[in-house]
C-alpha cells in the first residue's frame, strides 16, 4: 500500500466507532393501521399481526407486529426527521472523504436485522446508529470500492433493545465497461443436430449427415433417412462450395446481433442439399442467384460457430 493510500485509510478508519452516535426517533408508535397495510401489502395473514382476539389466546397475549417491519418504525418522513433525532457528522465526513478521492457511486449490498423480542402496537421505538466498519479497498464486479457497516440499535422507550440491523454499502469508482455485444441467439441444439454445431465450432468443418443404408445426404439433420427409414447414418464433410440458390436481405426488426442489412443465402452446396447462412463481404445488390460461394466457419463467441458465405 502506497503512503497515500494508508493514510487515506487511517482516516476513513477514524470515522469508525468513535462514541459518537445518531438517534432516529420514530413518529408514531408502533400501530395497527401500518400493521394492517403492511400484512395487505405482503399478503401475510398470520392472525398474530391483525386478529386481536385470536393473537390474545397465543403467547403474546396482545397483538404484535411483523418483525420484518422493524425499518418502518423509525424511518424518516418525506417531511424529515422526527422531533428529537440526532445527527452525527462523521457518517456525512466519511462520505464526503470517499466521494472526494472518487467513489462516488454507490450501491446497497445487504442487510441482516436481528430480532431480540416482537414488538407491540402502543410501543414506540427509536434507533441509534454509527458506522461499524469500513473495509480496505476491494475489487468488485462493479469497481474498485469500500464497504462500510453501519450499525443501527432499536430500542423503546425504556431503553429496552428489541433489535439491531446491519446496513451495508458500498461506495466505488465505476469500472469502466467496454460496452458488450450482444450475444447471437443459441441454435436449438439436440442429439440429432449436435454433430452440425460441434463441427463447425471445434473443427471449424462443415458437416452433412448422410444415410447408412441408401447413402442419401440431408439437412437439416433429422433421426430417420426420407428416402429408406433407416435409422442408422454417419456424415461426410462438405468441400464448402457450392452457390446461391435463393436470398433474401433483412431490414427489420433489427436483432442486436447482426449488422444490417443482413443477407441471409439458401447455399446449394456442390453435394446437393441447402443450408442457411449468412454472407461476408457480399453487397445486397451484388448477389445474384447461381453465385457462387465458398464456405467459410466464422466464430461468433466462446460457444459459437456459424457457416458463413463469401464470393468464390
Ligand atoms: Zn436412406
Amino acid at each position: 500500500m502506497s503512503v497515500e493510500k494508508a493514510d487515506f485509510m487511517e482516516k476513513l478508519q477514524s470515522y469508525v466507532d468513535h462514541g459518537e452516535e445518531g438517534v432516529s426517533v420514530s413518529w408514531d408508535e408502533v400501530n395497527i393501521p401500518m400493521i394492517r397495510h403492511w400484512t395487505q401489502a405482503l399478503k401475510d395473514n398470520n392472525p398474530i399481526y391483525t386478529d386481536a382476539e385470536f393473537s390474545a389466546s397465543t403467547r403474546h397475549e396482545s397483538l404484535v407486529a411483523p418483525p420484518t417491519m422493524l425499518q418502518a418504525w423509525t424511518m424518516k418522513g418525506l417531511g424529515g426527521a422526527a422531533p428529537g433525532a440526532v445527527n452525527v457528522d462523521s457518517a456525512a465526513a466519511v462520505t464526503e472523504a470517499l466521494t472526494g478521492a472518487g467513489y462516488v457511486s454507490v450501491v446497497a449490498t445487504n442487510c441482516e436485522q436481528t430480532y431480540l423480542r416482537y414488538v407491540k402496537p402502543g410501543e414506540k421505538l427509536h434507533h441509534k446508529y454509527r458506522l461499524e466498519s469500513i473495509s480496505g479497498e476491494k475489487k468488485t464486479g462493479l469497481g474498485v470500492g469500500h464497504f462500510l457497516t453501519q450499525l443501527m440499535e432499536y430500542f423503546t422507550e425504556d431503553g429496552e433493545k428489541v433489535a439491531e440491523m446491519r446496513f451495508r454499502i458500498l461506495r466505488y469508482k465505476a469500472a469502466k465497461r467496454e460496452p458488450q455485444r450482444p450475444l447471437r441467439a443459441r441454435p436449438g441444439m439436440t442429439r440429432d443436430t449436435e454433430f452440425f454445431w460441434q463441427g463447425l465450432h471445434e473443427e471449424k468443418k462443415l458437416f452433412i449427415q448422410r444415410c447408412i443404408s441408401c447413402q442419401d445426404l440431408r439437412h437439416p439433420p433429422s433421426p430417420m433417412c426420407p428416402k429408406c427409414r433407416s435409422l442408422e447414418h454417419d456424415t461426410v464433410q462438405a468441400s464448402g462450395k457450392g452457390e446461391v440458390y435463393s436470398h433474401v436481405t433483412m431490414h427489420h426488426p433489427p436483432v442486436p446481433a447482426f449488422e444490417y442489412p443482413n443477407t441471409i443465402v439458401l447455399v446449394e452446396l456442390e453435394e446437393g442439399t441447402r443450408l442457411i447462412a449468412g454472407v461476408i463481404d457480399i453487397k445486397p445488390e451484388e448477389i445474384e442467384i447461381g453465385m457462387p460461394v465458398q464456405l467459410e466457419v466464422v466464430r461468433c463467441d466462446d460457444e459459437l460457430s456459424v457457416p458463413m458465405f463469401r464470393k468464390a
